[in-house]
């Protein structure tokens, strides 16, 4: 299946729309990640937090599509920051996957009060240089954690991957990412869903024959982004797959971008998160 990439400043390459797993289930995992790579997706995001690492490596051999193939990211969590703790984190994590290596290996959170995101990059650091993380970055970090990293390794994550929706645009820290060389991947694209009724999407939609969901993906592809909706419905995940049939036009682009609102964000501020 051909589909759309970004190509990362390390030369390796991403596809541009993955499957989201997060609160779907260990058990559920196994066949949702099978239905995705039957589907045409090649990209799988997860965390240990998810607690379906397991499920997931099992989709991926259920689905027998080959492993080269397919690009898996996992997260380290938050209380297994530092160095000695991360590289152990990583190994549990690449154990229950029964992987030999992730494509991408994400600090999930700053969490600036624990004050060891810069140790766990360090460890980083190492996993890629081992070839088991082949490619490194980060997610929900701002600009003064992303400088501080660079700052101290001089080593610039690959992409950071933030909340981000028609609702919650982020335009300066894509700025900020664009000037770095870091790719943007966007997290509850969809707004975990709330966006899907909004009265913009559902006329884009109308127009188009097509539906609110697949609207905003469209604009995450068109904007640059990485996306990776989440759905355990296998006819949603095809949906959110299929994509490419339609083009949004410049009005539509532009009644999206007037979305965009200052209390957009439904997550937690990764500046306070722990
Ligand atoms: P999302 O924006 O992808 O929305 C998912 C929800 O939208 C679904 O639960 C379903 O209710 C609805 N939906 C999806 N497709 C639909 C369709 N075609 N029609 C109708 N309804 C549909 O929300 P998300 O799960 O929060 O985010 C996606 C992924 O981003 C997660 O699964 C996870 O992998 C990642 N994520 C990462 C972080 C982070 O801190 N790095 C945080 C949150 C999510």
């Amino acid at each position: 299946t051909s589909q759309p990439i970004v190509t990362l400043n390390d030369s390796r390459s991403i596809p541009q729309i993955g499957l989201g797993v997060w609160k779907t289930p260990d058990d559920t995992a196994v066949a949702v990640v099978d239905t995705a790579l039957k589907a045409g997706y090649r990209h799988i995001d997860t965390a240990a937090i998810y607690e379906n690492e397991a499920g997931v490596g099992k989709g991926l051999k259920a689905s027998g599509v080959a492993r080269e193939d397919i690009f898996i990211t996992t997260k380290l969590w938050n209380d297994e920051q530092g160095f000695d703790k991360t590289l152990r984190a990583f190994d549990a994590s690449l154990k229950r996957l029964g992987l030999d290596y992730v494509d991408l290996y994400l600090i999930h959170w700053p969490s600036p009060a624990r004050g060891a995101y810069v140790d766990s990059w360090k460890a980083f650091l190492r996993l890629k240089e081992e070839g088991r993380a082949r490619s490194i970055g980060v997610s929900n970090f701002e600009v003064e954690h992303l400088d501080r990293l660079i700052g101290e390794t001089g080593v610039t994550p690959v992409l950071n991957q933030i909340e981000l929706h028609p609702r919650f645009q982020q335009r300066a820290l894509r700025k900020a990412h664009a000037q770095r060389g870091i790719a943007t991947q966007s997290w509850s694209p969809l707004g975990q869903g709330t966006l899907l009724a909004d009265p913009a999407i559902t006329s884009i939609a109308k127009k188009h024959g097509r539906t609110p969901a697949q609207v905003i993906i469209r604009w995450h592809i068109d904007n640059g982004l990485v996306v990776i909706p989440k759905s355990v419905t296998p006819s949603r995940i095809k949906e959110n797959f299929d994509v490419f049939g339609f083009k949004l036009d410049g009005e539509d682009l532009k009644a999206i971008e007037g979305l965009d609102s200052r209390d957009g964000r439904i997550g937690p501020n990764p500046v306070t998160a722990e």
